[in-house]
């Protein structure tokens, strides 16, 4: 075929590494993607499914403000907060997964060089990529290794100096991915001293499995917006339903970048109903917690595990290195012989992350790794 030079492309896309999204079979041990182990219950499938024959007119678009959801959700985020009528619906902004939320934000701040966005790597993938994918500059800082606390001196740095547009948006996850540390007080501080032209982006994808949250700061900081999603204690990564929390005029630009229909019928749906059921879904975060200690305990006590390091975790994963250190040959080495087994983990930010799934699938990756005489 002849070759053509596509020079309608922009030049920086050849070089872009998309993400690679988990694709694993059925019958396969899933612990890669930090899903939950447990599909919605049968009755609220029932239910999912009575919704879609009495609510659902396929030929009419779907509800593009998201009212009912976001009422939903404001009442929950209010539930978990000291002060109740704290939220309404124009503090939040429906997204399809966050990561749509993420690209709106980097969209409403740093476009056409306007900011760059910074790191703290080893954490989610996702900030990166989709800023290079929109042209925008990335600036990583380094993590403590100890702990994985963010380097405040270099991020002090980054901030307040360098030979790029200047930093916009910093982004943060409490607890981090994939190394599972909640953020310290000395991190809550100096993300508090940042200057109020930079927004402070807080992923709280994990807040069920810790419990903390920053939404109380909020009202104290119009410059901070908490992430959320359904997608990892809600058990509905197969609908693609994130939230944004913050100052109504953030989310009123949020709301006017977003495409108009970005959230399907049957997403909002399941979105309402897995809302309006919390109290069936949310005990299972205590089981997967109490895994995810059982599965710790093992690996610290254990000699079969000795050369792996664990560092602890508030979500709903471990992290390992092999003897402490990024090592990209031996982590690579593990992850496939493992899958030889049809067990799939994540090969990530220089070490291995473990999903917390059922008993019986957490002790197979148990045996496995047991046997795997590296
Ligand atoms: C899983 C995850 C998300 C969720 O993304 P969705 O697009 O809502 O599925 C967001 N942030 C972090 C850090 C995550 O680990």
């Amino acid at each position: 075929m002849r070759e053509y030079k596509l020079s309608f492309l922009r030049d920086d896309l050849f070089s872009l590494s998309a993400y690679a999204p988990s694709q694993t079979a059925r019958d396969s041990v899933r612990l890669d993607a930090n899903e939950s182990p447990y599909d919605l219950p049968q009755e609220l499938k029932e239910k999912l499914a009575e919704y879609y024959e009495d609510y659902v007119e396929t030929n009419r678009y779907p509800d593009g403000g998201h009212l009912t959801l976001k009422n939903l959700l404001a009442e929950y985020v209010n539930e978990g907060n000291s002060n109740p009528g704290l939220f309404d619906a124009n503090n939040i902004s429906v997204g399809n997964g966050s990561d749509e939320l993420i690209r709106s934000v980097l969209i409403a701040t740093c476009l056409n060089n306007r900011g760059s966005v910074l790191v703290a790597n080893p954490t989610f993938s996702m900030y990166a990529i989709l800023a290079k994918s929109l042209g925008i500059n990335v600036v990583f800082v380094e993590r403590n290794e100890e702990d994985f606390s963010i380097n405040l001196d270099r991020a002090n740095r980054a901030v307040y100096g360098g030979d790029y547009p200047p930093v916009r948006v910093v982004f943060v996850v409490h607890p981090n991915s994939p190394t599972g540390n909640c953020l310290t007080g000395e991190e809550i501080k100096w993300l508090k001293g940042l200057p109020e032209d930079i927004l402070v982006v807080v992923d709280e994808a994990y807040y069920e499995f810790s419990g903390q949250s920053l939404v109380s700061q909020l009202p104290f900081h119009p410059n901070w917006l908490i992430l959320r999603t359904f997608s990892k204690a809600f058990r509905l990564a197969s609908h693609r339903v994130g939230y944004a929390i913050a100052h109504p005029e953030v989310i009123a630009v949020l709301e006017k970048i977003r495409l108009p229909y970005n959230l399907p019928a049957f997403s909002q749906l399941a979105a309402q109903l897995v809302m309006e059921n919390r109290h069936l879904l949310l005990p299972s975060v205590r089981e997967i917690i109490g895994e995810r200690e059982r599965v710790y305990q093992i690996l610290t006590s254990h000699g079969e595990y000795k050369q792996f390091r664990v560092w602890p975790s508030c979500a709903n994963f471990l992290y390992l290195r092999w003897q402490g250190e990024d090592n990209p040959e031996k982590h690579q080495l593990v992850m496939e012989r493992l899958k030889r087994d049809k067990i799939h983990i994540r090969h990530t930010g220089g070490g291995l992350r473990i999903s917390i799934g059922h008993q019986r699938e957490n002790d197979a990756f148990l045996q496995a790794l047991s046997k795997l005489h590296l």
